[in-house]
């Protein structure tokens, strides 16, 4: 029998309050967010384990995990 799908993380990115400072993604432990000009941007979705650190991390509250 397959697998169950893996029920995927929503980030949500505010454009017009992320700075760029990469705060984010220094602090994601299984790198799935990466810098996109000055914004930052998810690489790797599905490696994302919810743990809530960029969101919590962002000083600008730029970023949301739900
Ligand atoms: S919730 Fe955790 S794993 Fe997901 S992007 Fe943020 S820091 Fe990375
Ligand atoms: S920590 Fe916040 S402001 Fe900085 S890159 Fe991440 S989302 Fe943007």
């Amino acid at each position: 029998m397959a697998e169950p799908a893996k029920k995927l993380a929503k980030i949500v990115i505010n454009e017009r309050l992320c700075k760029g400072c990469s705060i984010c993604i220094d602090f994601c432990p299984t790198n799935v967010l990466e810098l996109k000009g000055s914004c930052v941007a998810v690489k790797d979705l599905e490696a994302c384990t919810r743990c809530q650190l960029c969101d919590l991390r962002c000083p600008d509250f730029a970023i949301q995990v739900f």
